[in-house]
């Protein structure tokens, strides 16, 4: 028989979002049940994030040993062992799955392979090959994450891949074609011209990166051709005919058809969120016409005690926003007042060079209303970006210019990624260009940078004119 088991908040989906969910959950006192299908960590630690960083890594080091003749590196006879890149990779996942295994039985969270499905707003069924399960809750938390979309002519197989199998490949392409120019294309795309892939990105729109501002995507772009990539922009990927030992692919561009052929077609045009099959009809969940599950600032759906997070609600589908989101949940279902603000929340391009930016660009700012105040300073006039031979981009930083209230900033550059905190941390608690311009900065390092863009904003620049 199949007796219920009663908890307080199921969790479906320990990705990102599920995961930190349950753990906040478990820390409030809550008796948490987390189910997940497939692996602990979800898309971001298995087969997104994680991996994508370490690829990108090995691709970067292997570029790196070819190309420090200028600081004088000669590294003869530089060679790639595709297969240890591989090992390399799937070892840090590894470890990363099972810190959060072990996370997760810390935290005394109740851990349930299988699949998930809602049969009423307290009941739920998880089955496994084996049996079905039911589970009593008074709260749920829906985290059950996003797939690539498959495109028509281009039936995912053999040599049309996703992102999940660009990272698996067991041998370096010697051809790539990448549709799609976004986060994810665009950062994979970098990694196998590294490798010394011969990389096609066929982008459907004006530019690559939407989202970034043009001054930021043109470096990314002149990196890209630097290292032997094509980028064809509104390029209509048309259909793909897998060949003996690759694909062909046909695309129209200016009005002319064009056919390339490659080992692998990598189709990265974005993500649908997995909230087919999983009973939510039945609930009456409200959903947008993009599938997207609507909630409310603490995360809540349309049903009062079941709350839905991460890639399957409206925003950018990235891991620190589900992890966020998931936070906030938890707390909500404990009675506290959190509430959701994105204002805070960065965006991370890991290409080359690194893009990131937080809060407003300078045109949303006016958009919105803002008188602005920006400033701008080149990794060039920066000794520790001169020493590291990483002298491209720039940090602009934008702010209210009545008072010098930070409202966002822009990064181009070498370690943007983790730049970006510090000008997250100012658009988070309100700080002012001042209050950047008066902290003292470690010399000689690359977080001098916004301090010095403060003070370009501020009209006093030392280190420019
Ligand atoms: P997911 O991570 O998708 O997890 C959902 C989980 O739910 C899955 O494990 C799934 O198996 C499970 N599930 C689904 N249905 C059920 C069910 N019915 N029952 C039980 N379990 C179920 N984001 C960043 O912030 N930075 C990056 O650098 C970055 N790089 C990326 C690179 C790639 C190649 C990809 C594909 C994505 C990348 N992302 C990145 C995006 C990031 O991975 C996602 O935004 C994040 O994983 C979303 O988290 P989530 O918890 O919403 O869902």
């Amino acid at each position: 028989g199949d007796f219920p088991i009663e908890t307080d908040t199921v969790v479906v989906g320990a990705g990102p979002g599920g995961y930190v969910a349950a753990i906040r959950a478990a820390q409030l006192g809550q008796k948490v049940t987390i189910v997940e299908k497939n692996a602990w960590g979800g898309v971001c630690l298995n087969v997104g994030c994680i991996p994508s960083k370490a690829v990108i890594s090995s691709s970067h080091r292997f570029q790196e040993a070819q190309n420090s003749e200028e600081m004088g590196i000669k590294v003869e006879n530089v060679s790639l062992d595709f297969s240890k890149v591989q090992s390399f990779k799937q070892s840090v996942v590894d470890k990363l799955v099972g810190g959060v295994e072990g996370l997760l039985k810390g935290n005394k969270v109740d851990m349930v392979k299988g699949e998930a499905y809602f049969v009423d707003n307290n009941t739920m069924k998880v089955m496994d090959d084996k049996q079905s399960q039911t589970y009593k809750f008074k709260n749920a938390i829906i985290a059950t994450g996003s797939r690539p979309i498959e495109i028509p002519g281009f039936k995912f197989g053999e040599r049309i891949i996703d992102s999940t199998g660009a990272l698996d490949l067991q041998e370096k392409p010697e051809k790539l074609i990448v549709i799609g120019g976004g986060y994810i294309g665009t950062e994979l795309g970098t990694a196998y011209a590294n490798f010394g892939t011969e990389v096609t990105i066929l982008e459907g729109q004006k530019d690559i990166l939407g989202g970034f501002e043009k001054r930021m995507t043109a470096l990314v772009k002149r990196n890209l051709k630097k290292k032997g990539a094509k980028i064809v922009t509104q390029a209509m990927a048309k259909s793909a005919e897998e060949t003996e030992n690759g694909v062909k692919v046909t695309y129209e561009a200016k009005g002319e058809t064009h056919e390339v052929e490659a080992d692998y077609v990598l189709v990265t045009v974005g993500r649908k969120p997995n909230t087919e099959e999983i009973g939510l009809e039945e609930l009456g969940i409200k959903k947008t016409d993009r599938g997207l599950i609507e909630v409310d600032k603490q995360s809540r759906t349309s049903i009062d005690n079941i709350y839905a997070i991460g890639d399957i609600v409206e925003g950018l589908p990235l891991a620190h926003k589900a992890s966020y989101e998931g936070k906030i949940a938890a707390e909500a279902i404990a009675g506290e007042k959190s509430e959701v603000d994105y204002i805070g929340m960065p965006a991370v391009c890991f290409t080359e060079p690194e893009l990131a930016t937080v809060g407003f660009n300078e045109a949303d700012a006016k958009e919105e209303g803002y008188e602005v105040v920006t400033g701008q300073f080149p990794f060039g006039a920066n000794g520790r970006a001169l020493g590291l031979n990483k002298s491209d981009g720039f940090v602009k930083v934008v702010a209210r210019k009545e008072d010098g209230l930070v409202l966002g900033a822009q990064i181009a550059g070498d370690g943007a990624s983790d730049i970006i905190a510090e000008l997250g941390l100012a658009v988070e608690t309100g700080i002012t260009l001042e209050d950047i311009a008066l902290t003292i900065h470690a010399h000689p390092t690359l977080g001098e940078i916004p301090m010095e863009a403060a003070e370009v904003a501020l009209g006093r620049p030392i280190h420019s004119m």
